[in-house]
């Protein structure tokens, strides 16, 4: 892993940790062996990659595994498609299961036996109320009834459970519930279905199999099966724990893993939950799980973060026991970081404003050194043309500048970054009155910083490109999807669609990059300079940039510094 994660250098230690420290001290466990159990139904988010980086983080913390577990139990929502997705982006991320890959379907057969156990034993039983009637018997939060099933004997219950395996009778039709107590005030324990009949086509198993196992019957038993020491998971399972360690109780296992639960990651301006993704791709708010303003890890690699700083971002917040929400800024300012130590510097102008050097000599082209990235000297230079036709950005020049303004103005002087000191002769129009060209000139004594041109310092530096060099591009600019901090509140009536941001995307259609920018890998990431990270887009067959994040917190603050 990267030598930047601060994961590994940090000395505190959180809750899990001190838990397992425990664990391994009094000899309970031996090896540390945790799983990642995503479910094949979508594609990995932020969220995610916080449950990857306490998983896989621990075992490697504590010299032990971590499997990777597909909790394939629900064959109409799952696919493979997702089931391959899931392990590049794990990839991706830096972690790796090496041979522990394992898939809930892998092991039907023993849940099966499982099955039968409890039922032998009398602790499960088939029932035959509908899900409807299974609900209502419950009865929350009153004490629940008894279903009129619950009382069948243990050969009834056998060979009613092998029928059902055997196909005999419809979807629905009948479950098998542990027999636990219908009074529990935990509704989990309220006897729980175990398994349901279903027939749909599994994209491992195929039609072996027209029952499935909930949930709750296959994550412990699959732990326990697998060898699973600490079972780590998120706080809405809290209240399944009792339900987790019943059935390890009632079940021949021999070493029983510990479920421990963590907080889940919630960040403002942003969606978690992949139902809810789905459903912006679903009503076309997004192009798809790779739009660069989703919080999944493909969008997020593709908009140009790096698997590090989203390691770093993970290892800052910490694991906790109580539900928060972490501002975006903090996800952002670890990209940042890293970003600025590896991004190489480029200029590029998004939205292009000519100047015409007067007084340049014509046809005299200048080769400029300008360094790649002043955090990495060995990062080292390159050359960018300088000639008498540029382009600078439209921002860096107002014809009524508002105090404090130290960019270009009417009569005004700029620095051109690596290059010369300009002064604004002549604002050119078009017939509509938009400024459409600036005619300038330039101070020969003062490139690259030398002398001040006449009249005294200069304190504004813009970006520029040579006009007949620049390359064109599109360039993406992304923003926040969301323009409300928390985006599942909505009004009475409302919806959350009323929250989305309007302006998440603007596309620049015409953008000058400096030349050296035509060469640029997709997925290439670069800090264009005064503007942000920006990372060439790899779906898009001509070059497209898409912004990664800007280089400040908010354009305002860009906007105050003047230059
Ligand atoms: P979603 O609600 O987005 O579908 P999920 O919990 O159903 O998420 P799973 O594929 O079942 O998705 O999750 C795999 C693992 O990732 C689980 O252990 C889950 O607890 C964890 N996880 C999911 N979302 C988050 C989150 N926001 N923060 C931390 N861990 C998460
Ligand atoms: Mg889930």
């Amino acid at each position: 892993m990267a030598k930047s994660d601060s994961s590994e250098t940090s000395e505190r230690q959180n809750f899990i940790e001190r838990e397992i420290e425990c664990d391994l001290a009094e000899g309970r466990v031996t090896r540390v062996h945790t799983r990642f159990p995503p479910e094949p139904n979508g594609y990995l988010h932020i969220g995610h990659a916080k449950a990857i980086c306490v998983d896989f983080g621990l075992a490697r913390k504590f010299g032990g595994v971590c499997n990777l577990r597909f909790d394939d139990t629900n064959p109409t929502k799952e696919d493979v498609e997702y089931v391959e997705a899931i392990q590049e982006d794990i990839r991706w991320l830096g972690f790796d299961w090496q041979d522990n890959l394992y898939f809930a379907s892998g092991w039907f057969e023993d849940l099966y036996r499982f099955a039968e156990h409890l039922v032998r034993e009398g602790n499960a039983y088939v029932c035959d109320l509908s899900a409807d009637q299974i609900r209502e018997y419950r009865g929350f939060p009153e004490p629940g009834r008894n279903s009129p099933y619950r009382d069948r004997s243990p050969e009834e219950n056998l060979d009613l459970l092998r029928r059902m395996r055997a196909g005999e009778f419809p979807d629905g039709s009948r479950t098998l519930r542990a027999k636990i107590d219908m009074a529990s005030p935990n509704i989990n324990l309220r006897d729980p279905v175990l398994y349901r009949i279903l027939r749909a086509h599994h994209h491992r198993t195929g039609d072996e199999w027209c029952i499935y196992p909930m949930y709750d019957f296959a994550h412990g038993q699959c732990d326990a099966l697998e060898g699973i020491t600490h079972s780590l998971c998120t706080l809405e399972f809290e209240n399944h724990r009792p339900l987790y360690d019943w059935l390890l109780e009632h079940l021949p296992i021999e070493k029983r893993p510990r479920q421990i639960e963590f907080a889940r990651l919630k960040l403002t301006y942003t969606m978690v939950s992949k139902r809810k993704l789905l459903q912006l791709i679903e009503e076309q708010v997004v192009e798809g799980w790779s739009d660069p303003r989703m919080p999944t890890l493909r969008a997020m690699r593709r908009r140009g973060y790096t698997p590090a700083a989203i390691r770093n971002f993970c290892a800052g917040i910490g694991v906790a026991k109580f539900n928060s929400t972490v501002d975006l800024v903090v996800l952002e300012n670890a990209l940042r970081e890293d970003l600025n130590r590896i991004a190489l510097r480029r200029m590029a102008v998004q939205r292009p404003l000519r100047v015409t050097l007067t007084n340049w000599p014509q046809g005299r082209v200048e080769e400029l050194e300008a360094v790649n990235n002043p955090e990495d000297e060995s990062a080292g230079s390159r050359k960018v043309p300088f000639s008498g036709t540029l382009y600078i950005e439209e921002d860096d020049f107002r014809e009524e500048p508002p105090p404090k303004f130290f960019r270009l103005k009417p009569g005004g002087r700029v620095r051109l970054r690596y290059a010369y000191v300009i002064t604004c002769d002549e604002v050119v129009k078009d017939t509509e009155g938009r400024v459409v060209e600036l005619r300038c000139r330039y101070h020969p004594e003062t490139l690259g910083g030398g002398k001040p041109a006449e009249g005294g310092k200069v304190k504004g530096i813009v970006h520029w490109v040579s006009a007949a060099h620049a390359v064109e591009a599109e360039i993406r600019l992304y923003d926040n999807l969301f323009a409300k901090p928390d985006p599942e509140e909505v009004a009475e009536g409302g919806h959350w669609r009323d929250n989305l941001n309007p302006k998440s995307l603007e596309v620049l259609p015409s953008a000058k990059l400096e030349p050296s920018l035509a060469e640029a890998k997709k997925g290439e990431r670069f800090q264009f300079e005064r503007l942000g990270y920006y990372c060439r887009d790899t779906e898009s067959p001509g070059l497209v940039f898409n912004r990664t994040v800007t280089l400040r917190d908010t354009w305002a603050k860009i906007e105050k510094r003047g230059s």
